[in-house]
């Protein structure tokens, strides 16, 4: 069977509040694969460059001092093709206001600030260029 992969990070703030189990817990019921997991506080460089297209963008250095102001659980997903659409799906949209009661952004915030809870790749190319960021050692496909 073809598996497709797809990178999430548990922003700082859901780690602080102890939200990590619940939020696995989301995409494991909902059939995907848990392929690889770290806690880990990374420097800003890292973000800087795992969203260098925001560059720019107004919220871009809040963004990247927000993701290394502590730790983040960084995880590697696995599942059938449309993989990386279902966790976004399942995270809600990106703005938490906006995101709808079942999601995750819907259930755990209110705000973008201090962050929206959660981050996933958006397309399969994306996530192997992310995967490659946080997981180097990890052999996809
Ligand atoms: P997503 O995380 O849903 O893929 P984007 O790729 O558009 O969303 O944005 C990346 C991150 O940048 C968001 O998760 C959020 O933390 C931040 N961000 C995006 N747009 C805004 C905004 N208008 N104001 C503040 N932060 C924003
Ligand atoms: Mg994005």
């Amino acid at each position: 069977m073809l598996r497709y992969h797809t990178l999430v990070l548990i922003k700082p703030s859901a780690v602080q509040r102890g939200l990590c189990g619940v939020i696995i817990h989301r995409y494991e019921q909902a059939g995907l694969e848990l392929v690889g997991i770290k806690l880990d506080q990374f420097p800003s460089e890292v973000f800087a460059d795992l969203y260098r297209e925001h560059e720019g963008r107004d919220y871009y250095q809040h963004l990247v001092e927000q993701m290394s102001s502590g730790k983040i659980c960084a995880i590697v997903l696995a599942g059938p093709k449309g993989t990386v659409e279902k966790v976004r799906a399942l995270n809600g949209a990106t703005n938490p206001v906006e995101a709808v009661p079942g999601s995750i952004r819907g259930d755990y915030a209110v705000s973008m600030r201090p962050d929206n809870i959660v981050h996933a790749s958006d397309s399969e190319a994306s996530a192997l260029r992310e995967i490659a960021i946080f997981f180097p050692e990890l052999t996809i496909n």
